[in-house]
């Protein structure tokens, strides 16, 4: 399954439920670090760079459907924000 992160102009929603707002995401990030560590041994990372950083999979946490993501567009400014509930589901 290849799902994007949402960018600036878009976002996630569940073609199945609706649901805008509340998923599973389980994603795979491999990462390049600088520590510094003080005389005692205690690190502190002080640079960080992502070298991979991917999703695997994105999951409704309402109606569990593991394949229905999609990505739509954002309300633009001023648009009344959709329903957070549109299913009427907790
Ligand atoms: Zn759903």
């Amino acid at each position: 399954m290849s799902i994007t992160l949402p960018d600036s102009d878009h976002r996630w929603r569940c073609a199945h439920c609706g649901n805008l707002t509340r998923f599973d995401v389980v994603r795979r990030s491999r990462t390049a670090e600088f520590w510094h560590l003080d005389l005692s041994g205690e690190p502190e990372i002080e640079e960080s760079a992502s070298l991979v950083d991917e999703i695997e999979s994105v999951t409704c946490r309402w109606c569990g459907k593991p394949d229905a993501i999609e990505v739509i567009a954002r309300p633009a400014p001023g648009d009344p924000l959709p329903e957070e509930n549109p299913g009427g589901q907790p």
